[in-house]
């Protein structure tokens, strides 16, 4: 199916315009000691990575394209801009992170394991809260029979009732599904705050990947991984009652090698087992694990220009693929696509 390019355009510009008005600022951390600005904290670092892989300031990210469900490309945008969120204040974002950010990662340092998953806990929190808001604009939307602006960023036509009861009932489900994630956060926060607090850190186990050259990517996420490389379940998404098994995953270059930290809670540790598998595997063959990961679960992610321009255009045009169609089907095993790999 394609569409005319004016329908995509009105569709992302109301897609848009929507998606601003819903976005969450607010500080995550949030106590007596907050201070007043809620600012745009980094969820990758920016001096040291995100700025060692841009090029005149811009990185590449992955772009759904709106209107098309099984479509995405890559967008060139402002290291500055990228992963930026308006989670935290000012005061928390430079006192809980500054251990990641105005040092080195240590192999082995699990107070820095633990903060790197705790940011990825807040960008994805911060994520979800903007979806949940979303979806309750639309829905005062409705309710206010602004048809016309709603419509705007599904198609063209005016809406049937048919159409309309169908919106209500998707949003009603989608919200639902961002709220529970959203209490299921709540409670990672606590418990993780709990131990940074108290400098508690064997709750958290890490399992780290190094590469011993720089590839120029970077990524920050929690993820839900659906199944393993056999095809057992290890999260069960279509239950809105399952526990579930979050998996903190970053991804950077740093003086030589190419770090990847995957942490999980240690009350998981039987579930995510199948980790441990993958340093054992040759240098080539981690790349096509972790990028089936990072491409098929992980929004949050950034490519150096350079380095993505000199891939062929067949390669580019298949990540993009890959990224849009496991958008919401993840593959029956984990790694579904066997020459697939973004350590560029
Ligand atoms: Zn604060």
């Amino acid at each position: 199916m394609t569409k005319d390019p004016l329908d995509s355009r009105i569709m992302k510009e109301s897609y848009n315009k929507i998606r601003k008005q819903s976005i969450w600022k607010a500080c995550f951390h949030h106590d007596n000691e907050c201070s007043n600005e809620i600012i745009k904290a980094h969820s990758i670092q920016n001096n040291k990575i995100l700025n060692k892989i841009s090029r005149d300031g811009n990185v590449m990210q992955f772009e759904l394209e709106i209107g098309n469900p099984f479509g995405s490309k890559m967008k060139k945008e402002g290291r500055k801009k990228v992963s930026t969120f308006t989670g935290f204040c000012g005061y928390h974002d430079a006192k809980l992170f500054s251990p990641i950010e105005n040092y080195d990662y240590q192999p082995g340092n699990k107070e820095q394991e633990l903060i790197f998953a705790y940011r990825s806990l807040a960008k994805e929190y911060h994520a979800k809260q903007t979806c949940l808001k979303m979806t309750q604009n639309i829905i005062s939307l409705l309710d206010n029979g602004q048809f016309s602006e709603v419509n705007k960023i599904f198609e063209r036509k005016k809406p049937s009732i048919e159409q309309i009861n169908y919106l209500y009932e998707i949003m009603g489900i989608q919200g639902q599904g961002f709220a529970a994630a959203l209490f299921k956060y709540e409670n990672y926060r606590v418990a993780f705050e709990n131990n940074m607090k108290n400098k508690k850190y064997h709750n958290l186990v890490t399992n780290v990947i190094v590469f011993d050259e720089e590839y120029h990517l970077a990524a920050s996420s929690l993820i839900n991984i659906v199944t393993d490389f056999s095809g057992k379940i290890i999260n069960d998404l279509t239950r809105l009652d399952a526990y579930l098994a979050p998996l903190f995953i970053n991804v950077f270059p740093q003086d030589g090698k190419t770090y990847v930290l995957m942490s999980h809670y240690r009350r998981d540790k039987e579930r995510y087992k199948f980790l441990e598998q993958i340093n054992k595997y040759s240098i080539a063959h981690k790349k096509i694990v972790l990028s089936n990961i990072l491409v098929k679960y992980v929004e949050n992610i950034a490519f150096s220009p350079t380095r993505w321009e000199e891939l062929p255009l067949k390669r580019q045009e298949e990540i993009n693929r890959i990224f849009a169609e496991t958008t919401n089907l993840k593959g029956e095993t984990l790694v579904s696509f066997h020459d697939l790999n973004v350590f560029i």
